[in-house]
């Protein structure tokens, strides 16, 4: 509703002083250089910058709160400049977005008062945030954490609940004579528990909205055989695996008794970028995850994966096999890793396609095996990585095919990332007396490696 009166005093005064300042200020602003400031000065002209900024913004408020109400009254001042609403309209008066002019437009109904039909004045929906905006105390983006915050449970809450609350809020954000204003951040995390505890049903309808929105996508496999992942995590859900994934991305454990200055040296080695070694990190977790499922009985239970390559395939270098469920071939180095892993078993077909025999399943270092390999290794053997050993993958020093047994004495630990590079990365293993020995990034001599903390062997006679 707009009731078209002539302008009263108030609004002529305030034009005229808006003129005023406009006119005092542009001298000393052409003329300010901040880096003439001393350090105290600088500090307090932004403090009283600010504070102006804040009274502008609270007109700024003030005039925006009454735009919508302007374009649905029988006088359409903004349709009458051809503009398609008032967002619209603001958006191009102001010179700022659709999208600032809305949440304008939005925060300054909340603080501006109205009229009714009568012409009587009624306050301002969240009259606590409104005084304390005129008062250029609360600044807009924290006004806007609030109104936000209090409209969320206002159809929960009791009007005199709500009241108190948003009064309450004002004064933690606003700040008093005890203690200063707080950050928008703060005002935010502040709001919320606060909120939580007014709202009868307690932080459940936020935690509820974010419950129905959790997924998990595969999507279609890629032409170089990626499987994209998308999705959203519950937050505890997601910060786990966060904290999993970074806290062995970023720890090496390398305790290498004899050159434990070349830590850094290893760590600068790792070529990976971050995402990689995220990749990589959690390669390991589902790895370690899948251990566990098939742990009791490695050689009888279900395999994660099924793999299927022909004797023939396994002899060739650039033979190849397929991983049921993926359509892209997968090389014979990455089938001989996964066989170190999980084992293989052989099955003879008859040329129409029946199994004329079933093997057992060989190949695999069975748990007891891979326990007193842990023992000794402590880990992923590289110097550098931070892969803690039930992450780790057993690997065929020497492989299979090259006549390597599966023996203790042959195997060691390697995390997925190491172990997928192992044969054209830069790090080369073997086992003098069966104890493992590294070559590679800065340790230019065969170095015995472990991260185990209990055992250590008798010095290895290196050069
Ligand atoms: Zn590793």
């Amino acid at each position: 509703m707009v009731f078209t009166v002539p302008m009263g005093e108030h609004e002529v005064a305030l034009r005229a002083s808006i003129a005023r300042a406009v006119d005092a200020l542009a001298a000393p602003l052409h003329a300010l250089v901040p880096a003439r400031l001393s350090g105290d000065d600088y500090i307090q002209l932004v403090e009283e910058v600010e504070s102006l900024g804040r009274i502008i913004d609270a007109l700024r408020l003030r005039l925006a709160g009454d735009a919508e109400s302007r374009s649905d009254g029988p006088i359409d001042t903004f349709g009458a400049l051809g503009h398609a609403s008032a967002a619209d309209g603001l958006a191009a008066l102001a010179g700022i977005s659709v999208a600032s002019a809305t949440s304008r437009i939005h925060l300054g109904r909340a603080v501006t008062p109205s009229l009714t039909i009568t012409g009587a004045e009624t306050p301002a929906p969240h009259h606590h945030i409104a005084a304390a905006v005129e008062d250029g105390a609360l600044g807009i983006e924290a006004a806007g954490v609030l109104v936000r915050e209090l409209d969320g449970v206002a159809r929960r809450v009791s009007p005199e609940i709500l009241d108190e609350a948003e009064r309450g809020l004002v004064l933690l954000a606003a700040g008093t004579h005890e203690h200063p204003p707080l950050r928008v951040d703060l005002v935010r995390m502040q709001a919320s528990v606060f909120i939580a505890r007014i709202d009868p049903d307690g932080a459940r309808p936020k935690e509820q909205r974010a419950r129905r929105k959790r997924r998990l996508r595969f999507g279609v496999e890629t032409s170089e055989g990626l499987i994209p992942v998308s999705g959203l995590l519950a937050g505890e859900v997601g910060i786990t695996l966060k904290n999993l994934v970074d806290a062995h991305r970023r720890s090496p454990t390398f305790a290498d008794p004899d050159a434990a200055d070349d830590v850094d040296v290893a760590v600068d080695a790792d070529p990976r970028t971050l995402d990689e070694k995220r990749h990589d990190a959690l390669a390991a977790i589902v790895g370690a995850a899948s251990r566990a499922v098939d742990a009791p009985d490695l050689g009888g239970a279900a395999p994660a994966v099924i793999v299927t390559v022909t004797a023939e395939a396994l002899e060739e270098p650039n033979g190849f096999g397929v991983i049921d469920g993926l359509a892209t071939p997968v090389p014979v180095a990455s089938i001989e890793r996964l066989m170190d892993t999980r084992g293989h078993q052989i099955a003879t077909l008859s040329p129409a396609g029946r199994i004329l025999s079933l093997g057992s399943v060989q190949r695999c270092f069975i748990a007891s095996q891979r326990r007193v390999i842990t023992a000794r290794d402590g880990g992923c053997i590289i110097p550098g990585c931070g892969i803690p050993a039930g992450w780790c993958e057993v690997h065929h020093v020497i492989p299979h095919r090259a006549g390597g047994p599966t023996h203790v004495d042959n195997g060691v630990l390697l995390c997925w990332g190491h172990h997928q590079k192992i044969d054209s990365g830069p790090w080369r293993i073997s086992m003098p007396g069966g104890v493992p020995h590294v070559r590679g990034p800065g340790h230019h001599e065969w170095t015995y490696v472990t991260k185990a903390r209990r055992w250590r062997p008798p010095l290895p006679a290196t050069g």
